[in-house]
């Protein structure tokens, strides 16, 4: 069987840049707590590696409120590292005035929807922000716009915001890029609309490929099942192949029987795979061919 590794694979820019900067931080501050803010990528794996560390601590709460979590630390000679999703400005802003050491990682991607958000607000606009309302990057958003934003997914979700004379329109960097622009419809005049093409180009790469990829017997998507831009990939593929095989790195089952008669295969990662657990697989799915 022929394994088809399509590109980009393993980590986007945005999550390399986090990975190596957070690294470089732990080598740096050994003796200072360090505490990181929600899970630095979606990678369970790396981040349990990263917890190796005894001085290292990851903080996180079920309704990802980042400040609630900062204001939890009791300790002094703190190092505070936030996401590359982003963060609620109120917790940086909050650790800063600690007086502790605080690196703020969020993406430049996601950064440059927070201060579009922001200018858009500031001109008088309300935003509709498109997105997973659970999503960290969709709460960060949240505290970034307050009140002047609505997240959405559905047209259910516009009602408020319909009526609103100004709309700034952005979309979570993760989000399905066709989806995103099937949504344009719902906003109609007399309001003023303005449309911002927001999703990151490792997302929009990735999808596009899944959406431009040819015929194969077989796809598998390496991703943390948390990973929101693996399960879109994994959905836009499921939609248009025969049969694709969702693969947890940490947790790889591969069954001879759905090798069998296969030609060919495609794998596609999510943006927070790194390249060791993509070769570990390959090596695994090389050993059953
Ligand atoms: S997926 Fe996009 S927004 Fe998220 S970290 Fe990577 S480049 Fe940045």
């Amino acid at each position: 069987m022929k394994i088809n590794l399509v590109r980009p694979c393993a980590f986007c820019p945005g999550v390399e840049r986090v990975v190596q900067k957070t690294k470089e931080i732990i080598a740096d501050y050994k003796s200072a707590h360090i505490y990181l803010i929600g899970n630095i990528v979606h990678n369970d794996e790396l981040c349990k590696q990263l917890l190796k560390n005894k001085n290292v601590k990851i903080l996180e709460n079920k309704n990802h409120d980042r400040l609630a979590l900062v204001k939890s630390i009791k300790t002094n000679n703190n190092v505070i590292i936030f996401s590359a999703h982003g963060t609620d400005p109120r917790a940086v802003d909050f650790a800063v005035a600690k007086g502790w050491k605080v690196f703020d990682l969020t993406c430049p991607w996601v950064n440059r929807i927070f201060s579009k958000i922001r200018y858009a607000i500031l001109h008088g606009y309300h935003v509709a922000y498109f997105g997973d309302k659970n999503h960290v990057e969709a709460i960060a958003a949240k505290g970034h716009g307050g009140n002047d934003l609505t997240i959405y997914k559905t047209k259910k979700d516009l009602k408020k915001v319909l009526d609103k004379p100004y709309v700034q329109v952005v979309a979570q960097t993760t989000m399905d890029q066709q989806e995103y622009i099937a949504t344009q419809k719902w906003f109609t005049p007399p309001a003023i609309i303005k449309f911002a093409d927001t999703i990151c180009h490792s997302s929009r790469q990735r999808q596009e490929n899944a959406l431009e990829a040819k015929q194969y017997d077989l796809v598998f998507v390496i991703s943390d099942p948390n990973s929101h831009n693996g399960q879109s990939l994994y959905q836009v593929l499921k939609a248009r192949q025969k049969h694709v095989v969702f693969v947890d790195p940490q947790h790889i089952k591969l069954n001879k029987k759905i090798l069998a008669k296969k030609k060919d295969c495609a794998i596609f990662t999510s943006s927070s795979v790194s390249q060791e657990q993509v070769d570990r697989f390959v090596k695994k799915l090389n050993k059953l061919i």
